[in-house]
C-alpha cells in the first residue's frame, strides 16, 4: 500500500520566526486529524537547509522533514554544497531532486539529477524526483515523452532494493507559482503514464508515491486527491500558510 503523502515546499522563504509560528500551528492541527488519516499520511516540511534544524526541534515526531537540494558529490571541496548524508545526520526522511526551479534556474541537467538520486538513496534518504513539462511542450504535444524520460533517466540507477524510497512528483511548469492547475483528469492521466514507465522499469508502481505540484490550494486539493493515481501534493506557496496547508491535508477522500 502507497503512502499518502502532502509535502510543503517552502523554497527561499522563511525566517527563524516563521519557523516558531508556522510549523507550531502546523503540528498542532495536524496532531488534531482524524488518526485513520494520520496513519496513512506523511507530512513533510522543506525548509531552506539552514532552517531545517530548528523545524525538527518544533516539529517533534508528528512531522516529517527534507531538504529541497542536496549535492551530487558525497563530501569534500565543493564549497556551498551540503550533502545527503548530512541532511540524514540532522534528521530529515526525504531530499527533493530536480525541482524545476533547479531544472530551469541552476541548469541541473537528468545526468545530474539521477547523480543525486543515488546520493540520497545510498544515505538511507527518500528522494521525492520533480518532473514535469514546459507549457511549449505540452503545445507541441510532447508533454509525455519529457516526463517519461525524465522519469526514466532521474531513476536510471535505483536498485531493487531502493524502490521503496523513491517518490515521483509530477509538476507541469506552467502551473508551478502560476495559479493554473492541470485539471484533476489531466493530472490522472499523467500520472497513471508516469506508473507505466516505472511498470516498465521494472519498479513495484503500485507501492510508489506519484505526487501532484503546482498550484495545489485547499480549494483544488480534493478534486485532485480523489484521483486513483494522485497519491497527494508537494506545496509550493499554500504551504507557507497554516491553515491552507492543513486544509489540503485534510482533502483526501474519506474511507479510500
Ligand atoms: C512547488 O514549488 O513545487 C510548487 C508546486 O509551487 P506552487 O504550489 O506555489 O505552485
Amino acid at each position: 500500500m502507497r503512502r499518502r503523502i502532502v509535502a510543503g515546499n517552502w523554497k527561499m522563504n522563511g525566517s527563524k520566526d516563521l519557523v516558531q509560528q508556522l510549523v507550531g500551528d502546523i503540528r498542532e492541527h495536524v496532531a488534531d486529524l482524524d488518526e485513520a488519516v494520520k496513519s496513512t499520511l506523511d507530512v513533510v516540511i522543506i525548509p531552506p537547509a539552514l532552517y531545517v534544524d530548528s523545524v525538527i526541534g518544533c516539529c517533534g515526531d508528528a512531522l516529517a522533514t527534507g531538504v529541497q537540494n542536496v549535492s551530487q558529490w558525497q563530501s569534500g571541496a565543493y564549497t556551498g554544497e551540503i550533502s545527503s548524508g548530512m541532511a540524514l545526520d540532522l534528521g530529515c526522511q526525504y531530499v527533493l531532486v530536480g525541482h524545476s526551479e533547479r531544472r530551469q534556474l541552476f541548469a541541473e541537467s537528468d545526468e545530474v539529477i539521477a547523480r543525486k538520486v543515488t546520493r540520497v538513496l545510498e544515505s538511507g534518504l527518500t528522494a521525492i524526483l520533480c518532473v514535469g513539462e514546459t507549457l511549449e511542450e505540452r503545445e507541441a504535444g510532447q508533454a509525455e515523452s519529457i516526463v517519461a524520460s525524465q522519469v526514466r533517466q532521474g531513476l536510471s540507477t535505483v536498485s531493487s532494493d531502493q524502490w521503496s524510497r523513491v517518490v515521483v512528483a509530477y509538476e507541469p511548469v506552467w502551473a508551478i507559482g502560476t495559479g493554473k492547475t492541470a485539471t484533476a483528469e489531466d493530472a490522472q492521466a499523467m500520472h497513471a503514464e508516469i506508473r507505466g514507465v516505472l511498470e516498465q522499469m521494472n519498479a513495484p508502481s503500485r507501492n510508489i508515491s506519484v505526487l501532484y505540484g503546482g498550484s495545489v490550494k485547499a480549494d483544488n486539493a480534493a478534486a485532485l486527491f480523489a484521483e486513483p493515481d494522485i497519491d497527494g501534493g508537494l506545496i509550493g506557496g499554500a504551504s507557507l500558510k497554516a491553515d491552507e496547508f492543513v486544509s489540503i491535508c485534510r482533502s483526501f477522500p474519506v474511507g479510500a
